[in-house]
């Protein structure tokens, strides 16, 4: 048996805004406690480990959202409904600063092992959080962990989302065909564009160990933005504030920010502005399927 859909490669190049050649989205995991939470409850016991995650909504957020300030760009947030029912007032610091709010799940769960009826519960669980919170009704979702089901599409559609941004076959958005209801936008991601892997170490949690430099970092990103420039692509970079928002990484943000910034018909918007503009396009959804395993 052959899976013959979504085989179709894309075509180079997209259809950006007049006057734009490529676009980034400077995007930020709330993620606190609630990642460590989710990967194993019993760090709650674990004070330091607690607090190595508030530094995030405690210190990391405001420095942060000096950062986009001093820059003059919105960042969208994608935050956990644990989070946000933990630090309301970081939460509604965000909303206020104008920056784009987007769901990450309640604690931070992994959908790809969940039936779609517990997949949909977690999805509910974070709208009602991020509404009693601060009001907000997101038009976006992130996978938590980068680990979508293969219901999370439709079931996002389902409830009015706009865009997923949790993929990683393209450099640039796509309609994601979501069961029998109009697409989803994809705003595609990738490891290599996210500063949990060179920066993290928690004992017995995650990392190696090896935190890298953000000399090294930005340099990486920033070959990576430029590279994604000269495609005519979405760069899409995710931070979390209790990891760049420590003094060097947040200083090393900002330079690639106003790099970015200096950067002829570069388009810099929230994720869901490009959304916006990806829905305007008659692009063929893409229809994937979970792949089928061949008999013994
Ligand atoms: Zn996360």
């Amino acid at each position: 048996m052959t899976n013959s859909v979504g085989t179709d490669g894309f075509e180079p190049g997209f259809a950006w805004p007049a006057g734009i050649r490529a676009a980034a989205c400077f995007t930020f995991d709330v993620d606190a406690e609630s990642a460590i939470l989710a990967t194993d409850p019993a760090s709650a016991g674990r004070r330091s480990v607690i607090s190595h995650q508030a530094y995030g909504p405690r210190t990391g957020v405001p420095r942060l959202l000096r950062v986009l300030d001093r820059t003059g760009i919105k960042g969208t947030f994608f935050v956990p409904g644990y989070t946000a029912a933990r630090w309301p007032g970081v939460i509604r610091s965000i909303r206020d600063a104008g920056h784009e709010i987007a769901h990450h799940g309640y604690l931070h769960e992994s959908v790809a092992g969940l039936s779609p009826e517990a997949e949909e519960q977690v999805l509910l669980r974070g709208l009602a959080a991020l509404d009693a919170v601060v009001g907000v009704r997101p038009s976006g979702w992130r996978a938590p962990m980068w680990e979508a089901s293969w219901s999370s599409a439709g079931l996002l559609k389902r409830h009015g989302f706009r865009y997923d941004s949790s993929l990683m076959d393209a450099d640039c958005p796509y309609l994601l065909e979501a069961g029998d209801l109009a697409a989803l936008v994809e705003l595609p991601i990738h490891w290599s564009l996210d500063d949990w892997e060179p920066y993290v170490y928690l004992p017995d949690l995650s990392g190696s160990g090896v935190i890298a430099s953000p000399v090294e970092v930005i340099d990486r990103w920033a070959v990576e933005l430029d590279q994604m420039v000269v495609e005519g692509g979405l760069f899409v970079l995710t931070n979390h504030p209790f990891v760049s928002g420590r003094p060097s990484r947040a200083a090393g943000l900002e330079a690639l920010i106003r790099r970015a910034t200096a950067i002829d018909g570069l388009w810099i918007a929230t994720c869901d502005e490009v959304a916006r503009w990806v829905e305007t396009l008659p692009l063929k959804p893409i229809a994937d399927e979970r792949p089928i395993l061949p008999p013994d």
